[in-house]
């Protein structure tokens, strides 16, 4: 593409399979972020990128300029190492509260920039949210203050870091342009390299309760990701992990960070925990705290036995303005009206646990959104009494539904039953990593 810009010519030669030069994503993110790009002419564009795909260069220079578009933070003052986790999003994923201050504990910074639920995925702020008095937006200064001083700061997304994203991916949720693998890449980088990390932590969820159902597509999400991270200048690390059952025994704002406050308090489930653990060490090794994920593991369970995880999460949520009678007694997050037992109709091993029934559950409790602008009740959620492979007798608890009142609750009851498949034989155990990408 030669001569002055033209919007046109952009599109033309993506539509017929052209690579486009860095130069020309940067002037094309810019002159849309300047107003000079209509809304109607990035569509064309998004949808021509999503048929004819990006080389790795190509999404590096999408990434850079979507990054661009905003403030970048730097976070001078904070002298530790800074690396990040981000899940693609599952159900039940609550694994960042308890793992951010755990990864903190050990000497590795641990900014953190969060979203909200959409569809059946949870997110992080609204988890956060229940906690009485937490404050997910603060200045940059102040977040950079709270970093330095307690070693992480979980905060939402502002309007100053990488805006392009935000506008871009609002075309793309009415434009049917976003499961594309390099819009998704650099729109998950952008905004997580505007963090000011080292290093990146790449969660990438696989199943039914997933965005990417099947093993090859997440596999092809995981490796863009690292590419075009490590293409970036940062240190990253993607593993692929199963989510075809929730994490945990909980589904819900209050009652995860509930269970998150428990693995702090080194109890808690052992999947939440397994998976705590392993992201972790990850953590720890890319941020150089530990040479082997096996030291770096060892020095997590320190953490956790020795409360110093549980302080850390405090100290952040004291910084935040958030009641610490909540991390004192956890039990005080899980106040919902009404609560409903469904109930096992045979004995026999749990051999399914439907996340993406149960996450849509969640959604019509209240615990989650269809619409971005929708508020989230804290208290709504579902108690997993019986997790994949454990035996349950006729007439036990499956599951508790919580909500605002006893028809809501009971509404899902139906739903939240046929989620579970009862077998008579005990399932065999399924790896909670898949795989892991380095390169
Ligand atoms: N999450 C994001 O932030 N962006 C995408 O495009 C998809 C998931």
């Amino acid at each position: 593409m030669k001569g002055p810009f033209n919007p046109v010519e952009m599109i033309r030669s993506k539509r017929d399979g052209g690579t486009h030069s860095a130069a020309e994503i940067r002037d094309f993110i810019e002159q849309f972020s300047a107003g000079a790009v209509a809304d109607y002419q990035m569509s064309a564009w998004l949808m021509a990128v999503f048929a004819r795909g990006m080389s790795d260069g190509e999404t590096v220079a999408l990434t850079q300029a979507m990054l661009h578009s905003g403030k970048v933070l730097r976070l001078p003052s904070v002298k530790a190492v800074k690396i990040d986790k981000h899940s693609t999003g599952g159900v039940g994923d609550k694994i960042s509260i308890c793992l951010a201050p755990l990864v903190a504990a050990c000497g590795v910074a641990v900014p953190m920039i969060s979203g909200r639920g959409l569809g059946h995925t949870g997110g992080t702020l609204d988890k956060l949210e229940a906690i009485p008095g937490y404050r997910v937006q603060l200045k940059a200064q102040r977040f950079e203050r709270v970093v330095r001083d307690v070693g992480t700061s979980m905060i939402g997304q502002s309007a100053e870091l990488a805006p392009a994203d935000r506008r871009i991916y609002a075309l793309r949720d009415v434009t049917a342009t976003v499961e594309c693998i390099p819009l998704i890449v650099a729109s998950i980088l952008s905004k997580k390299l505007a963090e000011g990390i080292d290093g990146l932590v790449l969660d990438v969820k696989v199943g039914r309760g997933a965005f990417m159902k099947d093993l090859k597509s997440a596999r092809a999400l995981g490796q863009a990701l690292v590419r075009v991270g490590t293409g970036s200048g940062k240190r990253v690390v993607a593993l692929l992990t199963a989510m075809d059952a929730p994490i945990g025994r909980t589904i819900g704002n209050g009652l995860e960070t509930r269970e998150a406050i428990e693995i702090l308090r080194d109890a808690g489930p052992a999947d939440t925990r397994e998976l705590t653990l392993t992201l972790g060490a990850e953590m720890l090794v890319l941020g150089k705290a530990e040479r082997s994920l096996q030291a770096a593991r060892a020095r997590l369970e320190r953490a956790l036995a020795d409360g110093s995880a549980l302080d850390r999460f405090s100290r952040m949520v004291r910084a935040h303005g958030g009641d610490l009678r909540a991390v004192e007694q956890p039990e005080r997050l899980v106040n919902a009206k009404a609560k409903f037992e469904v109930l096992a109709r045979r004995s026999g091993y749990v051999s399914e646990c439907d996340a993406y029934s149960l996450g849509m559950s969640g959604i019509a409790l209240g615990a989650g959104r269809t619409r971005a602008d929708q508020a989230v009740d804290p208290s709504a959620g579902i108690e997993l009494c019986a997790q994949r492979g454990e035996r349950v007798t006729r007439g036990q608890p499956l599951a508790v539904i919580h909500a605002r009142t006893l028809p809501l609750a009971k509404s899902e009851a139906l739903r939240v039953e046929q989620a579970f498949r009862i077998g008579s034989t005990k399932p065999r155990a399924r790896r909670v990593v898949l795989e892991r990408i380095t390169r």
